[in-house]
This record gives C-alpha cells, sequence and structure tokens, in this order.
C-alpha cells in the first residue's frame, strides 16, 4: 500500500492538521508541532492534545503514516558549542512534543558546517547530539532528511547519511527521508528506469532500504546537480513525471508516509490523485 499525502498546514493548532489532510485526499500528512520559524513555542494544553487525538481519529490516518518536520533554526551540526547546545535543547523539546502527540517520527535536516569546521567533523557533530537526544527521549524515530547541498548544509550524498548512521548507538532510532527534489538537485538522477533503479540501487547499498523512514515528493526547478533547492509541482519540473510514476510501483516505498511539498497546495488533491492512479 502507498499512503501519499502533504505537509498539510497546522495553523491554529496542530489539530487543524488532520482535517486539512483529509480534505485533499491524502493517506499520509506532515506537520509543523510548533511554528518553524521560531525557537520558543508555548507547552500544548490539555484541550490541543484532546482535539488532536479526537482529529486524528477522524481522519482515519495512522500514526506511522505522520511525519512532522522540525524547526529550520536547528543545526545539530553548528561548529559553536554553545549554539550547538540551543538547537539540541529545541531538538528534544520538539521530540517530546511528538511523545506528546503519539508521533513515531521526527523528521529533519542534519546540520550545517556554516564553512568554520570541516564535514567530517560537522557529521561528527550530528551524531554526537543525535545520541544525546535519543537518550533522554523515547519512542520517537529521529528521520534524518537528505539535502540539496545548498550552501554548508551536508546531507546531500548518500555517504553522509550513512556516516551519521553508523555512529549511532541505536540503531532501531534512526531512520532518513529521501525528498526526490533535493536527491535530483544534489546530482543522483532518478528520470529513466535506468537512472532511477541506478540511484536507488546506489541507496540500497550505501544507506539501506531497512532506514527509510518517509519520502518528500517534489519535482525540482533547477537541474540535475544544481545544488539547489527550489521545488516544483509533480511533472512541472526537471524531474518529470515518469520518476514518479516508478516510485508510485515500487514496493520499496510502501507503507511509508510519502510527503508532497510542492509548491501549489491548490492542486495537491490533483497530484494525489494523479499518483495514485500510477499504480498498477
Ligand atoms: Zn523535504
Ligand atoms: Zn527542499
Amino acid at each position: 500500500m502507498k499512503y501519499f499525502g502533504a505537509h498539510v498546514s497546522a495553523s491554529g493548532g496542530v489539530y487543524n492538521a488532520p482535517l486539512n489532510a483529509i480534505k485533499i485526499g491524502a493517506k499520509a500528512f506532515a506537520l509543523f508541532t510548533k511554528n518553524q520559524r521560531q525557537w520558543n513555542a508555548k507547552a500544548l494544553d490539555n484541550k490541543t492534545i484532546d482535539l488532536w487525538f479526537l482529529n486524528l481519529e477522524k481522519s482515519k490516518i495512522e500514526t506511522k503514516h505522520i511525519l512532522p518536520h522540525d524547526s529550520y533554526l536547528i543545526n545539530l551540526g553548528h561548529p559553536d558549542n554553545e549554539a550547538r547546545e540551543k538547537s539540541l535543547n529545541s531538538f528534544i523539546e520538539e521530540v517530546q512534543r511528538c511523545e506528546i502527540l503519539a508521533l513515531d517520527k521526527l523528521n529533519f535536516h542534519p546540520g550545517s558546517h556554516l564553512r568554520e569546521i570541516s564535514e567530517d567533523e560537522c557529521l561528527d557533530n550530528i551524531s554526537d547530539s543525535l545520541n544525546r537526544v535519543l537518550d533522554k527521549t523515547s519512542g520517537v524515530k529521529l528521520v534524518l532528511e537528505n539535502t540539496a547541498g545548498q550552501g554548508s548544509n551536508l546531507g546531500y550524498k548518500f555517504e553522509h547519511l550513512a556516516y551519521i548512521i553508523d555512529k549511532i548507538e541505536d540503531k532501531s532510532r534512526i531512520g532518513v527521508c529521501i525528498d526526490t527534489c533535493h536527491m535530483f538537485t544534489a546530482g543522483y538522477d532518478i528520470r529513466t528506469k535506468e537512472t532511477y533503479d541506478k540511484t536507488w540501487d546506489e541507496f540500497g547499498k550505501i544507506v539501506g532500504f531497512e532506514y527509510l523512514s518517509g519520502m518528500h515528493i517534489n519535482d525540482s526547478k533547477p537541474p540535475l546537480g544544481a545544488k539547489v533547492d527550489r521545488h516544483d509541482s509533480l511533472g512541472a519540473g526537471q524531474i518529470g513525471w515518469d520518476a514518479f510514476r516508478f516510485l508510485a510501483n515500487d514496493s520499496r516505498m510502501n507503507d511509508i508516509p510519502l510527503i508532497l511539498e510542492t509548491i501549489d497546495e491548490s492542486i495537491w488533491a490533483q497530484e494525489i490523485e494523479t499518483l495514485y492512479s500510477f499504480i498498477n
């Protein structure tokens, strides 16, 4: 079974997200559990929590098909100790919000070296931070997202993801989310059956499908290898429909959240319908 959905709005309260998801025919969704551009958030109150579980039940979407995304401010690889500590504490709070909402995953971008330390030092900072988060929390899998490699963001090579995973003590609580736009602009082609198979073979060998915990389904405005992160609507960008047709029929992506972060919300319902229509 495929579980397609989108990163829906949680404005007004996290409990609005499941309702926004079913409005577009989604069987999965992503959300921010707090404002993604602010450090602080008020604690989840009882009314919010009750409404969340009520609406979630209404939506019939299972928590394993929900992929919350962390704040954009967090950098677990930050070269500066104090700044990294701030990110770590904020990240722990986000994991705790997931625990309260019975969410079993949290999706995040690995981190950035800000051109002050080497890639390896930054990756070590990230894995150290993650081990500390895992120590202090329970029940939530930390899901590393591959990046486009824009600026000094790490995670644009499968090897980066594998390097971090290798250093994680509890491997049952680490996963990856592959974003098709990021993958493509990082230089991994998926446009033809041949390139699609080659790229995913490489993923299987370097990272391993047992870690694939979710995907972001986006077309890309920039061309292959541009290392620029600009999403496009499916079929409208440089990747094109074929890659998404292959994906819809690839059993390795069964039973995980497959989330649109495409640029035109008004056609999400249509994009989800098209993705389902591809399944043979
Ligand atoms: Zn993404
Ligand atoms: Zn992106």
